[in-house]
């Protein structure tokens, strides 16, 4: 048995994962899985939440996560990767905690109103859209998880968490502990157009896509607004190419195109093509692996199964303390 702390985390399946989930949250795993004994879902049921009434797409948007997981270099030996829906237990163990957590705390939750109000074109008023938060605790309560990792901005989910891990707790028995919210760092990464980089917005570099691809993508990146001809001087601290560079590009060629911008002595043009064939280079051995997975559907189809069938016996094991706490 593992003596490292266990942590777990979740995706929800909606397409091929962009440089956003990478630097977002992807990054910050590789970190961690030589740390903790990490368990990383897909959160398939969760895409239900919102996508009910076309999840067709949800199981091929699974299995193409998996691949981009291992591509990124997420590994299966080092973590346990499972599908939620493959592990029947989450839906009996937020059946249970649906029972015991009041409706107040989920209407507080400040993403969901937020949500309702964003996702234009989706009737989210669902109760499963409504109790997210409970499923998401029985996910994470369902391994004892020591903690999740977080940006700043879920917190709040964790402490939900939290309050329902102790309300079962005092109910019934001690059979939870309360996960912590673990805080990551996510550097600076947003869309072609500088909103949120998402698929829904149309304005995302997918990890797979190809070097012509990118190359198209790059080119109609939103520059320093003020810098209209070559020969205005730029500014690129309020520009996402040179943000990109700073991901990309070396310390020196960093600093050589700040200079350069600043003194009009690098065009916009030149400066796109400069990071564009930095971010393909960098991007090319997640590309070859993608084959590789692509080309061994049954690796792929073990790895989901063997991570489930693990985690799975943990979940019963959970499951069976669970019923015994509660006398049923
Ligand atoms: S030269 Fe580069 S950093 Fe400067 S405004 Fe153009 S794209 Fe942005």
């Amino acid at each position: 048995m593992s003596k490292k702390k266990r942590i777990l985390s979740g995706m929800r399946p909606t397409g091929r994962l962009h440089i956003g989930n990478l630097h977002g949250a992807l990054n910050n795993w590789i970190q961690m899985q030589d740390k903790y004994d990490c368990f990383f879902f897909i959160a398939d049921w969760h895409a239900l939440t919102s996508d009910y009434e076309n999840p067709g797409p949800i199981s091929d948007y699974s299995r193409d996560m998996m691949i981009d997981w291992l591509s990124a270099g997420i590994s299966p030996e080092k973590n346990t990767l499972f599908v939620q829906s493959h592990i029947k237990e989450h839906a009996e163990l937020f059946l249970i905690l649906s029972m015991i957590t009041p409706v107040p705390w989920l209407e507080r939750n400040p993403t969901y109103k937020d949500q309702v109000a964003q996702i234009a074109g989706r009737d989210l008023s669902t109760f499963g859209f409504l109790g997210y938060p409970v499923l998401q605790a029985a996910d994470i309560i369902m391994y004892k998880a020591y903690g999740v990792p977080v940006g700043i901005d879920q917190v709040p989910h964790v402490e939900i968490t939290r309050e329902i891990a102790r309300r079962f707790n005092y109910f019934y028995k001690k059979v939870f502990p309360e996960p912590e919210a673990i805080l990551t760092s996510n550097p600076k990464i947003l869309g072609l157009d500088r909103r949120k980089m998402s698929k829904s917005y149309n304005n995302a570099i997918f990890l797979s896509d190809s070097p012509d691809e990118i190359s198209s993508k790059v080119s109609g990146m939103i520059t320093d607004p003020q810098r209209v001809r070559k020969k205005d001087p730029g500014n690129p601290d309020i520009c996402n190419v040179y943000d990109f560079h700073r991901l990309y590009s070396d310390n020196e060629t960093v600093a050589t195109i700040s200079k350069g911008c600043r003194s009009a002595k690098t065009g916009c043009v030149e400066c796109k093509k400069i990071m564009t064939q930095n971010l393909v280079r960098s991007l090319e051995p997640f590309r070859e692996k993608t084959q590789y997975y692509l080309s061994k559907p049954d690796l792929v189809n073990d790895i989901i199964i063997n991570g489930s069938k693990k985690a799975q016996k943990i979940a019963q094991e959970t499951m069976h303390e669970v019923r015994a706490a509660m006398k049923i």
